[in-house]
């Protein structure tokens, strides 16, 4: 037993969203700062910036989803595939 404090250390969500990385909760046990922002999280900031949310799309749309997470994944996929972005590794412990 070490105990030194590892070099790599679990994501600590709030509301799906590390505090300390801001990866989105996709591993139950994810490393911190493993992950980089895909395309699909940089259009939701960049939007988010200017005060474009899914919540008032949504709203201005009269629906209750706007759908923009969907298209966030999606993008982020493309995004994966380009090389932009990376998803969060698990931790192996
Ligand atoms: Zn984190």
């Amino acid at each position: 037993m070490s105990s030194q404090t590892s070099p790599t250390r679990d994501c600590t969500f709030t509301a799906d969203r590390c505090t300390v990385c801001g990866a989105p909760r996709i591993n139950a046990r994810q490393v911190c700062g493993s992950w980089r922002p895909g395309l699909g999280d940089r259009v939701h900031d960049a939007l988010g910036a200017v005060g474009i949310t899914p919540e008032r799309v949504a709203s201005a749309l009269g629906v209750d989803d706007c759908g923009c997470e969907g298209r966030r994944k999606l993008l982020n996929q493309a995004g994966n595939v380009l090389g932009i972005g990376a998803p969060p590794q698990e931790s192996s412990s």
